[in-house]
């Protein structure tokens, strides 16, 4: 979109009226925003003509890259064909019904039903109403509480953020719900102590299981966790977490939802994150990368067990105005063409995954570094004053976060600070010589922290 504002006038504007998301807003006015004009690959122009190298992918999506125009084509083409119809009522259209038969055949297992949403907070809320609705259908109605973890992230809307585990959101606005309780995190770096990682694995995993016994197991429906903690801060768990943990679900006959929001559609190097810790879920949230961010599209990928008990229900008094949206559902489609027949989920696994996991975890070589994690191309560094004691820094959490961060910046580099740790998840089109350009960016921007 043109405009003839100058950037200075467009920040002004932007502070006057728009209230941004996740954002302090007082700041704005004093600093102004950066306004992202274009953008191609894995780079972003700013309007003042600066290229920066997008290590998140946007906010996790962009996966197939920027300014594909393939993807601008199906959705003008849709646009003119059929815009807008609704799947409510015994309706439906081809979109609708070939990016669910695809999602079917992409997912493992029995996940062959889709219920769509434009997000990955409206999916999982999509998820809470459905867990609760098929015990009751089941004749349980009394298992209902589910279980999340505390520093997950699901998203915004009431029931997503009660699912998260981030305090800051639920002081705001009376948070969580009822029905929704928390275990810890499988955060070995900050919370590990003396314990080894596998030893503290177990340890977390077998939280959920004393959960269960409190609560008691009729009470309680479904467990949901993202494979690997995103917004969190990039959380790899260690090995012997989600083994321990799909145990204990099986034991006492409890779903598993499988937030895939930011794992899926090839981040880790699998099609979907849950494929690499053996976990089987009954219900996956996707979004994000299934439209590469192109159009907004979410939903809720079920198994044939929990699908026949809704269907066999009677009506699921539940959906959004643009479910399954024939333009989101026809560019979604395009994009998971392009993921299979370019063969982008095989690269991050085979090319550029490898390359980069080893530049990456030697990060530890820099002072500032003491964790390293990477899974394909997701990772997070943890920052520390001393890494032999794992330590935080003196004064307010985050604010050598926020350091690196800024000056990622004006290094040309989008590379997101979750308090003190650092992450990136840059698109997955990303070339081993893109990856040189990151990794000396990451260098040269800790080294100006240190
Ligand atoms: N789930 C996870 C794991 C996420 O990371 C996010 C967003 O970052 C969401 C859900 C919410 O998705 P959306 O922002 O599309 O509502």
């Amino acid at each position: 979109m043109e405009t003839n504002y100058t950037t200075e006038q467009l920040q002004r504007l932007d502070a006057a009226h728009h209230l941004h998301p996740f954002t302090h807003g007082s700041a704005l006015g004093a600093k102004g925003v950066r306004i992202i004009t274009e953008a191609d690959g894995v780079f972003l122009r700013d309007s003042q003509g600066n290229e920066i190298l997008d290590g998140m992918a946007g906010l996790w999506c962009v996966a197939i890259g920027y300014g594909r125009d393939e993807l601008a084509d199906v959705a003008a083409e849709q646009m003119r064909q059929l815009p807008y119809y609704n799947t409510f009522f015994q309706t439906s259209h081809v979109p609708a019904i070939t990016l669910a038969t695809r999602l079917a055949e992409l997912a493992p297992g029995d996940l062959n039903h889709v219920f769509f949403s434009t997000s990955g907070s409206e999916a999982n809320d999509t998820n809470l109403r459905l867990v609760r609705h098929y015990w009751a259908a089941k004749g349980q109605p009394e298992k209902q509480t589910i279980i999340a973890r505390w520093n997950g992230y699901h998203g915004s809307t009431v029931g997503a953020a009660s699912f998260g585990g981030m305090k800051g959101m639920h002081e705001q606005g009376g948070l969580p719900i009822p029905g929704i309780v928390h275990i810890n995190q499988p955060d070995w770096w900050s919370e590990g102590g003396d314990t080894s990682p596998e030893e503290f694995g177990l340890q977390r995993a077998r939280e959920l299981e004393e959960k269960i016994l409190e609560l008691g197991e009729d009470k309680v429906a479904a467990f949901i966790a993202e494979p690997i903690q995103g917004a969190g801060g990039v959380i790899i768990p260690p090995d012997s977490y989600w083994p321990e943990i799909n145990r204990i679900l099986k034991k006492y006959d409890i779903l598993m939802i499988a937030d895939e929001v930011i794992c899926g559609f090839g981040r880790t190097g699998e099609w979907f994150g849950f494929q690499h810790y053996g976990i089987e879920p009954d219900i996956v949230t996707i979004a994000k990368a299934l439209s590469s961010g192109y159009v907004p599209i979410g939903g809720s990928l079920v198994s044939d067990e929990v699908a026949a008990v809704i269907n066999d229900s009677g009506e699921f008094n539940h959906g959004f105005t643009y479910s399954a949206h024939p333009v989101a559902a026809a560019v979604a489609l395009e994009n998971l063409r392009i993921l299979k027949e370019e063969g982008i989920v095989d690269r991050v696994k085979e090319t550029t995954g490898p390359y980069i996991k080893e530049k990456w975890e030697a990060l530890t070589d820099h002072p500032l570094v003491g964790e390293a994690k990477i899974k394909g191309l997701i990772a997070s560094i943890a920052l520390t004053p001393d890494k032999s004691t794992r330590a935080k820094f003196a004064g307010e959490e985050g604010t050598v976060g926020t350091l690196c961060r800024d000056i990622c910046v004006a290094n040309n580099l989008v590379m997101r600070a979750v308090g003190d740790r650092m992450i990136i998840a840059p698109p997955l089109v990303i070339t081993n010589d893109e990856i040189d350009l990151l990794m000396e960016r990451v260098w040269q921007s800790l080294d100006q922290t240190y």
